[in-house]
């Protein structure tokens, strides 16, 4: 699949997602940015997708912020959704911690997301019923949840040959017109220590409670080209 097809395939997942979304009773709206932390990750496609909106001149000074920020501590992760599906098979394995860093998203000005119609997908799932900035804590059912896995596994999917790491890592890689152009031409080899290579989805993470209700998501999903 060419990057065109898979960018299309990466909206279309995202117009399904904030379809669901829409369908929930929640407290997350615009301008409200108590989650927008440096701790987001995402996958190279998606980043490929907010670093083309940044180029721009005016928009440039935002590689400056994200690489500004780039000496705070935040969480890079070790391990894919896919690849944790996989691992989470074998017995006795235990996931890594998710370490929560506390500094601010880069791309956060003035409470307002600087790339709000290109956000990854770890920003569009945080989908709280309570306001965070009062309950200083995010209730997400649990359906919810097994949701968003199913769409982190099928994104990881769409960018196999691509790669997974934090929002600022990505970003940072992609600034770079030749790691863009390899993108394109699929033949991207592994840049840093900090990215990890995204791998197929092999199987799902679907609890046995959630799989019927989740069936109309699949079959909207498997409609997409992959
Ligand atoms: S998760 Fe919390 S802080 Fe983030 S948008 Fe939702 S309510 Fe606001
Ligand atoms: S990318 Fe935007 S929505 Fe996501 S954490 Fe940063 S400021 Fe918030």
């Amino acid at each position: 699949m060419n990057l065109n097809s898979k960018i299309e395939t990466l909206e279309n997942i995202y117009k399904i997602y904030d379809d669901f979304a829409g369908t929930l009773d929640i407290a997350c709206k615009r301008y409200c940015s108590l989650c927008c932390t440096v701790n987001v990750t995402m996958t190279t496609l998606e980043g490929r997708k907010i670093a083309k909106s940044i180029i721009p001149e005016e928009k440039k000074n935002l590689f400056d912020k994200i690489r500004c920020s780039s000496s705070m501590q935040r969480f890079r992760p070790r391990e894919t959704i896919n690849m944790l599906a996989e691992l989470s098979m074998e017995e006795g394995f235990v996931p890594e911690e998710n370490n929560a860093f506390p500094g601010q998203c880069p791309l956060l000005i003035n409470h307002e997301c600087a790339i709000y119609n290109e956000r990854p997908f770890g920003c569009r799932c945080f989908v709280s019923k309570q306001n965070c900035s009062e309950s200083g804590i995010a209730t997400v059912d649990d359906f919810v949840l097994t949701v968003n896995n199913i769409f982190l596994q099928v994104l990881e999917h769409v960018d196999a040959g691509g790669f997974y790491g934090n929002l600022a890592d990505v970003l940072l890689f992609l600034e770079n017109t030749e790691n863009r152009d390899n993108l394109l031409s699929s033949k991207m080899i592994n840049p840093l220590s900090t990215l990890i290579k995204n791998h197929h989805l092999k199987i799902l993470m679907i609890p046995p409670e959630h799989r019927e209700k989740a069936q109309p998501i699949l079959a909207a999903l498997y409609k997409l080209k992959y």
